[in-house]
């Protein structure tokens, strides 16, 4: 029986030691390439440290979103960690990161970040974060109607022992709601045959009437990308 100041170091303790599955990520598992972002250069351009970055520093967004990914993640730097100091929750939060690594979190940090980073390989730093966070599996956040993942699914090789796959329905709510929106007697004419979509219509109804009909004939594989899913999610969610 533990007694009453026993209590908090038995719960810290059994935390320390317990594994968690992390039920909602936006990670992604190294099959996907390009859509598992990670580095310095990425934590840096996360966009809540952008807003932050637009309301510290005179660059416009339209200067801004004309640099490379390395001159963004620069001006990050140079204006929430040098030029003021990181106190905010974003910007404690890429310190925490560096301090996880046991990497230098002082003015010049960011080029020891990009050396370190530069030596990893995507499963050997996989398997660090995992170990650091006390995590033994993640759960993605899935698109298959996103054409870059749907290569991934349509290959089969997506299979990783700790990246768990959901499915995200933003952009199946989408397609449907506008759907209903179009009406039964709408894509009753556009149905008639792949291909053959009424010409007449607007760009948005013949998009929908495509993927409409890729989604019913079988398969996502139609070239009509209804909405880009992926950014419009990153500038709006954590
Ligand atoms: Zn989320």
């Amino acid at each position: 029986m533990l007694t009453t100041d026993q209590i908090d170091s038995a719960v810290e303790q059994t935390l320390a030691s317990t594994l968690f599955v992390d039920i909602h990520t936006h990670l992604f598992s190294p099959t996907f390439g390009k859509l598992g972002l990670w580095g310095i250069d990425e934590l840096l351009t996360y966009h809540y440290l952008e807003a932050e970055f637009f309301r510290s520093s005179k660059t416009t967004p339209e200067q801004y979103w004309k640099l490379s990914k390395r001159e963004r993640a620069d001006a990050i730097w140079r204006a929430l960690f040098v030029e003021n100091s990181p106190i905010s929750e974003s910007t404690r939060g890429i310190i925490a990161v560096l301090q996880a690594l046991d990497l230098p979190t002082g003015a010049s940090a960011l080029e020891d970040a990009r050396e370190f980073f530069s030596g990893q390989s995507i499963e050997q730093h996989i398997g660090k974060v995992f170990e650091i966070a006390g995590v033994s599996d993640v759960v993605m956040t899935n698109d298959p109607l996103d054409p870059e993942e749907q290569r991934v699914w349509l290959n089969g090789d997506q299979d990783h022992a700790q990246f768990h796959a959901v499915l995200r329905l933003d952009r199946i709510l989408w397609v449907a709601k506008a759907l209903a929106a179009i009406g039964e007697p709408g894509l009753r004419r556009r149905r008639e045959g792949i291909g053959k979509v009424d010409r007449g219509g607007s760009p948005v109804s013949r998009c929908l009437a495509q993927a409409h009909a890729a989604v019913v004939y079988g398969g996502f594989a139609n070239g009509c990308v209804l909405l880009s899913g992926r950014q419009h999610h990153e500038q709006n969610t954590g």
